[in-house]
């Protein structure tokens, strides 16, 4: 990435206690956050889901602190970590033979 690329994504910082970002005000992780974390987190996405994991920690309390009833848990894992997956797959995408209930009630 040059430098003037790498310049521009680091001043999408996230605004506390609104996660918003600083430079473009959209929902923070934003576009060009996001693809600052993924160079940065390229060889270790393990790590980035850890760091956004206690990011999006921090971003649910402060919330919480500001609108008790505002957080959708599903909504911040999306915001925060969803997008770090690289293939769409999830533990309930991996094939598990399932017995029908048909084939139990055969004696
Ligand atoms: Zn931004």
């Amino acid at each position: 990435m040059k430098q003037h690329a790498r310049a521009h994504l680091e001043r999408h910082l996230a605004v506390r206690p609104v996660w918003r970002c600083r430079e473009c005000a959209a929902a923070w992780p934003c576009p060009a956050a996001k693809l600052r974390l993924r160079a940065e987190y390229a060889h270790d996405r393990p790590g980035l889901a850890i760091y956004l994991c206690v990011l999006m920690h921090d971003a649910i309390s402060d919330r919480l602190r500001i609108d008790p009833d505002g957080v959708d848990p599903a909504e911040y894992f999306r915001r925060f970590i969803g997008w770090t997956r690289s293939s769409g797959l999830c533990l309930t995408d991996t094939a598990m033979p399932i017995r029908s209930s048909r084939a139990d009630t055969r004696a």
